[in-house]
């Protein structure tokens, strides 16, 4: 077992920082934070406050908790996957959150503790308020800056559907964690588990998949590694499906979409000695 805390800087030139409790140990990283859930105001009905909680812990599972593993390639490795996953623990010593009960507006998280809105700022429609839940949990569960253009000062702009950017413009959906926000994780395990022992790191999304291009080689290992339901958002992807009586696994498209339907037989397109599978939305 290896544990460890990190402190990374966000928000604004960095000038917020949030320690990471993290832990390795049976082949999964566990990322702990602890929160003092607040009550405002204090007056407010307690079981809009509980259900305001669920939705919130319901949110940051949803977009962040076991959406990246670690994988250790090579033949003496003590472990092939590792999950990361992240706790939420309720602790009254824990990171305060005010959870505005019933309120609409921006949810500012700093490094004494966040302010969440239960709705989002006015205008905005309800299914934003998840997104907003779990990106400010981005900033002070995982240290995240924001990545749309106006509050990012220093800190490169994403237009790639990221949690940290503007999903108002680019789709609630479609908005996910990336591959960068979980970087930290990588190179904290690398510096106990250097990959110079011949057990290279890579981070890998966990789902969804929309699409997928690897060599026509790698194919049957690609689609062996898919979920068998989908996950994330539940968003239209890439999923496995058991279809010979030998257990051979045969390749679809599962899940919802924003319009229309979600084509069950991904799109194949060869180019070259690379196969791209690809799902689609569509009448
Ligand atoms: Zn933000």
């Amino acid at each position: 077992m290896v544990e460890g805390t990190i402190t990374r800087r966000f928000g604004r030139n960095n000038g917020h920082s949030t320690q990471i409790d993290i832990k390795f140990e049976n082949c999964k990283i566990t990322i702990t934070k602890k929160i003092k859930f607040i009550k405002n105001p204090a007056g407010a009905d307690d079981s809009a406050f509980s259900k305001f909680k669920q939705n919130f812990k319901d949110a940051i599972s949803r977009f962040m908790n076991n959406s990246f593993k670690l994988i250790m390639t090579g033949d003496d490795c003590p472990c092939r996957e590792i999950p990361i996953e992240i706790k939420l623990v309720e602790d009254n010593n824990g990171y305060p959150l005010n959870m505005m009960v019933g309120s609409s507006d921006s949810s500012p998280s700093g490094t004494n503790g966040a302010r969440i809105q239960e709705n989002d700022r006015t205008g905005t429609p309800d299914i934003a308020n998840a997104n907003t839940y779990a990106h400010e949990a981005g900033h002070f569960i995982l240290g995240a800056n924001d990545e749309y253009r106006g509050n990012n000062t220093n800190a490169p702009v994403f237009n790639d559907n990221s949690l940290m950017g503007n999903y108002h413009q680019e789709g609630y959906q479609e908005a996910e964690i990336k591959a960068r926000h979980f970087q930290f994780v990588k190179d904290w395990f690398e510096g106990h588990f250097p990959p110079a022992n011949n057990c290279p790191v890579t981070l890998v999304k966990i789902g969804p998949k929309k699409e997928i291009t690897v060599p026509i080689r790698d194919l049957r290992a690609a689609i062996e590694d898919l979920p068998e339901t989908p996950v994330g958002n539940g968003t239209c992807q890439l999923v496995k499906e058991r279809d010979t009586p030998g257990g051979g696994f045969a390749v679809k498209c599962k899940g919802k979409c924003a319009q229309y339907r979600c084509v069950s037989s991904p799109t194949m397109t060869l180019q070259g000695t690379n196969v791209t599978l690809r799902c689609k939305c569509s009448q």
